[in-house]
């Protein structure tokens, strides 16, 4: 679960995650240079993707913990903070869509959550779901 790894996101923006995603997508919003980011997390969102057929969108991946304060209504404890988290969107499928699937792949693991316009997804090894939809 937790095979974190680091990147450089001035050097390594545009190396491929996956054979969807990208260094750069996951980086933290602050522009810091270092970009930690689980690969079991990134096998699930490429699982996603290909799952979709659909462009797939990440609003947050890595966070620093300066960054994550900044942040409207996050958790102190967050998962991003670790590099074991995404806020994700995928095109033309609603967050309820994104979830279910989700749902299916972390089984009794893993963190979901689920927004009005997004979906949160981490890896952590207990089980967590919560819904905060409004
Ligand atoms: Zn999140």
């Amino acid at each position: 679960m937790y095979d974190v790894k680091v990147y450089d996101r001035n050097t390594e923006a545009n190396r491929q995650l996956s054979p969807h995603i990208q260094v750069h997508e996951v980086a933290c919003g602050d522009g810091s240079r270092p970009v930690f980011i689980s690969q079991t997390l990134i096998d699930i969102l490429e699982n996603i993707r290909v799952h979709f057929g659909a462009p797939l969108h990440i609003n947050s991946g890595y966070r620093t913990v300066s960054y994550n304060a900044s942040v409207k209504d996050s958790s102190p404890k967050s998962q991003h903070c670790s590099g074991l988290a995404a806020d994700i969107w995928v095109e033309g499928h609603t967050p309820a869509e994104v979830y279910a699937y989700a749902d299916q792949l972390l089984g009794n693991h893993g963190g979901l959550g689920i927004y009005n316009t997004f979906v949160h997804i981490d890896v952590r090894a207990d089980k967590s779901r919560f819904d905060y939809r409004t």
